[in-house]
């Protein structure tokens, strides 16, 4: 069952998702309820989903199929009196599909109508099946601890943790998905991977849009809510955790929430001396001018909402003691770029260059998007007489497609959802240890007015992101 099955995230990602996965034939035994507010027939919806896998609408006969299987249920889901009648449409396809009474409930609604559902879907015998039920939840996981905790509370009255798949679908990113493998395959990079070897590591992840139409939600989310909380910090924890005993879904978050833990708390005091905020301010992209943020739409003039956060972040433990690792993340940013920067330590000596300063650090360069793939960066002798170094590159392109957010990493999660496996999606204690991190941050940000906009659109960020690394002797790698 699909939950806000007119909206935005169904069209573009899940229809064609669940496409894909049908034409691989990963999905069995299927039938898809679409749940709206909307009154729709399911032949309008069927032709919704076709519209969606198959814009230019020729003649398909596996789109007619796929397509055959999807079945409408108009319901506001505010509405006690309508699930009764949508248990009975489940049971229904049961029984006609032949579906053991397997159920994934995929809440692609606004946040504020998660916690109503499940009580609802509990309430009114939905989840009173024989085979598995599942819910898939959406980010945001709540405004902050408090309300992540209400919320839990309300999905937890339903189904229990192992049933919920609360959705980062930057964990159904290849080459997020990737960091793992990177590490823990290879034994050139595992042995270096700690305090002694590495310098720092950067994270970053920058858009070139503004916030469009989003503005009425991202006032009350801004950045830290919206990519640190979530994204970054997963990314920080793939990079920091310690090897899994086994590849199971309760070995890999446990080590994750471990590096959630040795995250070190940021003091009030120190906030601003350790994170970063930004809003852009006008500015071009691409030869096009652009409004301010403040000038946006559903956007007030006096906002004091970030749409850009760096910070540096510690990890207390013996792997990672005395290693920052930085984040970056904002809009309207000179490239559309996710990319982590692995610097390695300075060699003791440089034999080969004189010149003060010169040595060029090991890098390993893990490309997220647009493009997908790893560069490590090592020093060899430069041709001719001389015996200098000179940077050179060896690069492995996963593939050149722009991936992030695509089908492929919504195909790669609702296939994990199906046959049960909960590795990629967030285990509450990360969700709660990462909003109680970020809390700090947003509680003083809260309190104090910036003076937006600070940096100007087109931009990477404003100067004291910049500044953050120079205190510490560092500068951020480009990654344009
Ligand atoms: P949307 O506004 O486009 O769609 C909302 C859907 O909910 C519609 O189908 C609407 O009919 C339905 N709906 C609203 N009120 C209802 C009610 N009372 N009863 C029944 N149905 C109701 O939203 P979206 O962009 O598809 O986002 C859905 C969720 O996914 C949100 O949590 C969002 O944060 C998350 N998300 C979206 C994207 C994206 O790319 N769109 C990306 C990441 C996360």
């Amino acid at each position: 069952m699909i939950f806000g099955a007119t909206g935005d995230l169904a069209k573009r990602k899940l229809f064609p998702s669940l496409y894909n996965l049908f034409k691989k034939e990963q999905l069995g035994r299927f039938a898809v309820i679409g749940v709206a507010r909307r009154t729709l027939t399911n032949e309008e919806f069927q032709n919704n989903v076709k519209q969606s896998v198959n814009p230019d609408g020729a003649e398909n006969s596996e789109i007619d199929e796929f397509a055959s299987r999807f079945y409408y249920h108009s319901h506001d889901v505010t509405d006690s009196n309508s699930y009764a009648a949508l248990n009975r449409l489940a049971t229904e396809m049961d029984s006609h599909y032949g579906l053991k009474g397997n159920r994934i409930f995929y809440l692609a609604m606004a946040p504020e109508f998660f916690g109503t559902i499940a009580e609802h879907l509990k309430l009114d015998g939905l989840t009173e099946t024989q085979g598995f039920k599942r819910l898939v939840i959406e980010k945001p996981f709540g405004h902050d601890l408090d309300s992540a905790k209400v919320l839990n509370n309300q999905i937890r009255t339903a189904f229990s943790e192992d049933e919920i798949y609360r959705i980062d679908h930057y964990l159904g990113k290849e080459m997020v998905q990737n960091i793992e493998v990177i590490r823990f395959a290879n034994a050139i990079f595992e042995p270096l991977w700690n305090n002694r070897f590495i310098s720092n590591i950067q994270v970053t992840s920058s858009e070139v849009l503004g916030v469009e139409e989003r503005g009425r939600y991202y006032e009350k989310s801004g950045a830290l809510r919206d990519m640190v909380q979530n994204h970054m910090l997963q990314m920080v924890a793939l990079l920091a955790m310690e090897p899994p005993i086994r590849l199971t879904t309760d070995e890999v978050r446990s080590e994750k929430v471990r590096v959630f833990r040795a995250l070190r708390p940021i003091k009030d005091s120190d906030v601003n001396q350790y994170f970063v905020r930004g809003q852009y301010g006008k500015g071009k992209i691409q030869d096009l001018e652009v409004p301010a943020y403040n000038q946006e739409e559903m956007v007030s003039p006096e906002s004091n909402t970030e749409t850009f956060v760096a910070g540096r972040l510690m990890i207390d433990n013996f792997r990672w003691a005395g290693v920052p690792f930085y984040i970056r993340t904002g809009k309207r940013m000179a490239a559309k770029s996710t990319k982590i920067v692995v610097q390695f330590k300075d060699i003791p000596m440089d034999l080969y260059n004189k010149q003060e300063g010169s040595v060029n650090p090991n890098l390993l360069v893990i490309h997220i998007q647009p493009e997908e793939g790893i560069t490590l960066y090592f020093n060899a002798k430069r041709s001719g007489q001389s015996l200098n170094s000179t940077p050179v590159k060896l690069s492995y392109a996963n593939k050149g497609i722009d991936g992030l957010n695509t089908p492929e990493a919504y195909e790669k999660l609702l296939y994990d959802c199906l046959r049960g496996d909960a590795t990629n999606f967030t285990h509450w204690d990360e969700v709660a240890l990462s909003w109680s991190f970020v809390d700090n941050i947003s509680a003083v940000w809260e309190n104090e007015k910036e003076s937006f906009p600070n940096y100007e659109s087109g931009t990477m960020g404003p100067k004291a992101a910049d500044e953050l690394l120079e205190k510490d002797g560092f500068f951020w790698w480009p990654v344009t």
